[in-house]
């Protein structure tokens, strides 16, 4: 069955259709399709975020399709940056470092173990004819005095698991998608998937 990943990046494909192979699927980008859909993340949630975006690509398409919305959720600010991790800081903000460096200021004398936070990714597979599947996975770490490693992208710097004693950013890709928010929700969308069959 094709199936196919609202998203330009090859890379994030490659992780998700490693995972996904057992079924049967054969993910493909938009842009193989010839696309390239701008949906307006106008959602409140994770969980709406990536519907909007599944929707807008089923629709283009009339395939099956698999979105994702991911961000990082630091306690002691109330959830944020959340949903609004890729754009945190508005135009203020040109580039993953300056919303790293941010959110650093913003959590300037607050304590390390008020730091706690977690990545949250929800991915959502929906059917064209309206049937969705949709699971979450997250990864608890806290957030750092200041960025350490120069692997990965995003927040993964600041973004520290203490029972590794690393960042995201000092871990191989390989450690990080072992336990990633990602490689969580992708096994959740698994065990759905066959529970779903089993009905
Ligand atoms: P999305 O592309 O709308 O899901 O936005 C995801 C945003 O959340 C990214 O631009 C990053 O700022 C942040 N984010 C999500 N996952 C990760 C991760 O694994 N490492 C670092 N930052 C992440």
């Amino acid at each position: 069955m094709k199936v196919v990943l609202a998203s330009q990046n090859r890379h994030k494909l490659e992780e998700i259709q490693a995972i996904l192979a057992r079924y049967d699927m054969e993910l493909v980008l938009e842009k193989d399709l010839g696309l390239s859909i701008d949906v307006e993340e106008t959602g409140t949630t994770f969980e709406e975020n990536s519907m909007l975006k599944a929707k807008a690509v089923m629709q283009a398409t009339g395939l099956p399709t698999i979105a994702d919305d991911s961000g990082l959720s630091v306690d002691v600010l109330g959830g944020e940056p959340g949903i609004y991790s890729a754009r945190y800081g508005g135009d203020v903000c040109q580039s993953d470092r300056d919303r790293l460096e941010l959110l650093l200021k913003n959590l300037r004398g607050v304590r390390a173990e008020e730091r706690t936070a977690r990545f949250v990714c929800v991915i959502t597979l929906l059917y064209p004819d309206g049937r969705s599947i949709v699971a979450r996975g997250t990864c608890e770490g806290v957030i750092a005095a200041e960025p350490r490693g120069t692997a990965g992208f995003g927040y993964d710097p600041v973004f520290y698991i203490p029972k590794t004693g690393r960042t995201f950013a000092e871990m191989g890709s390989e450690a990080k998608n072992a336990i990633s928010h990602r490689a969580n929700a992708l096994r959740r969308l698994c065990q759905l998937i066959e529970a779903q069959d089993r009905l």
